[in-house]
């Protein structure tokens, strides 16, 4: 998948090899080689203008961490783009408060309607789900039978009219049966077009007040390339899209279509079909796909590291400061703030060692809770911030901070005991070091 682009990404960065910072004139070089490799892979102008003005802004001086060069540097910022204009974290299917959840599959014909409904159907059979899916496709010679025929293969009923019956009419009468049979999902296969054409979208309109949809999902090959983006906003601008399926991936495809449909319609792509199978449909991971566009997971687990290796250096400062004895309010929160994010980055935590010990209650604080504990610190004096001992056995400064951060005085001191737990724990570590740190993989 996308292999020329992952090339030309790779040669995009070699200008940079060898400097020792990004500058605005090696990003320069750069950029003009991502320019390119987007406009090769078929992305739509206006869609690269926009990668290209987003990525120079945030390379040109980006804070190059100890142990990063600026080529690797540059790849993460790319990667993080890609998975920006993709959506960022993978949108799942909707589901309706009350069943059925409506999904109307919309598209040119051969885009691969039928057959994603039909995956999607067994998707949703897979998940325990039951789906009726809804043979609204009356042009199309076959396209019903095409549909019968794979419902029959994966074990989902399918509801049809024949092709005598308008396609709105179809659909209000399958949404009736799905409600009447208890089935939780509406699965609604229509016509396309060989084009984009007022008919189509004007059929679609007609359909979609019949069933008032939760989904509209605009199916999309991959193979067209930039043309996604005009047929995204044709779509959206009449129709309405909440999402997209892009299939074909597994042909070789360029990618630009990937990169368009979110950045011109602001609705994600929610799944990839990369194959005929009926098993051939994935959800669709922004942060999956632009690492495998860039083909340099390498380098980005390198990059990760290092800037993990940042983390724990304030680990270290901390502990510099526990020895001074000066962790105040203040620390205490930055603490609670990298525990979280080295929470995040799965397993971390584990490898060092008397995390554990830590009591779960404050490793588990949410971010609503740190918010809380924010807004409590945030009433304090300066003095009392810098000297947390001020608070104890003082109950009218503590009731003062409850009060003006619009809490309860035990609130306040859950908060103190948090605190007085972490500080031991962080003394208790700067005492007998942090054993084992040294021998961390990749540390
Ligand atoms: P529709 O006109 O939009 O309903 O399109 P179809 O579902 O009939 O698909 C058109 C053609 O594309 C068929 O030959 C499908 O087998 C094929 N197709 C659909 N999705 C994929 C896919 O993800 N990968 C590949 N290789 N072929 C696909």
């Amino acid at each position: 998948m996308f292999d020329e682009l992952s090339a030309r990404f790779e040669d995009a960065v070699k200008g940079l090899k060898g400097q020792d910072k990004i500058s605005d004139t090696n990003v320069e070089v750069a950029l003009k080689d991502v320019r390119r490799a987007l406009l090769e892979a078929d992305v739509s102008l206006p869609v690269v203008k926009d990668f290209v003005a987003d990525v120079r802004e945030k390379a040109v001086g980006a804070e190059v961490v100890r142990g990063v060069s600026p080529d690797q540097k540059f790849i993460q910022v790319v990667h993080e783009q890609l998975v920006e204009v993709m959506g960022g974290d993978n949108a799942p299917l909707a589901k309706a408060a009350e069943a059925p959840t409506v999904v109307l599959m919309a598209g040119l014909q051969g885009a691969g309607k039928t057959t994603a409904t039909a995956k999607l159907g067994l998707h949703l059979k897979d998940q325990g789900r039951r789906a009726l899916m809804v043979g609204a496709d009356v042009y199309r010679p076959a396209a019903i039978e095409q549909l019968k025929t794979l419902g029959g293969q994966i074990g989902v009923e399918v509801f049809s009219l024949g092709t005598e019956a308008k396609p709105e009419e179809i659909a209000a009468a399958g949404l009736a049966k799905a409600k009447e049979e208890g089935f939780d999902t509406l699965l609604v296969d229509t016509a396309g077009r060989l084009q984009i054409d007022t008919e189509m979208m004007e059929e679609m309109v007609r359909i979609r007040t019949a069933v008032q949809p939760d989904e509209v999902l605009l199916v999309v090959d991959s193979m067209i390339g930039q043309e996604a983006a005009e047929l995204t906003r044709a779509f959206h601008d009449q129709v309405g899209i909440t999402g997209a399926v892009l299939t074909k991936l597994d042909g070789d495809s360029r990618g630009g279509a990937a990169l368009s449909i979110r950045k011109v319609s602001g609705q994600p792509i929610k799944f990839i079909g990369t194959g005929e199978k009926v098993e051939a449909l994935q959800p669709f991971h922004p942060e999956r796909m632009a690492s495998r566009i860039l083909g340099m997971g390498d380098v980005l687990t390198l990059v990760e590291k290092a800037q993990k290796e940042v983390e724990l250096a304030d680990v270290e400062k901390m502990q510099k400061k526990l020895q001074e004895a000066t962790f105040d309010f203040s620390d205490f929160v930055q603490q609670m703030r990298l525990i979280k994010r080295m929470g995040s980055l799965g397993g971390l935590m584990k490898m060092i060692p008397g995390m554990n010990k830590l009591d779960d209650g404050i490793l588990k604080q949410g971010e609503q809770q740190l918010k809380r504990i924010e807004a409590m610190i945030g009433s304090m004096t300066p003095k009392e911030r810098e000297n947390p001992d001020l608070l104890a056995g003082q109950p009218s400064r503590r009731r003062r901070i409850a009060a003006g951060s619009g809490h309860q005085p035990a609130d306040v001191d859950k908060v103190l005991a948090d605190f007085q737990k972490m500080r031991g724990f962080m003394q208790q570590m700067s005492r007998g070091g942090m054993p084992g740190m040294g021998g961390m993989p990749g540390m």
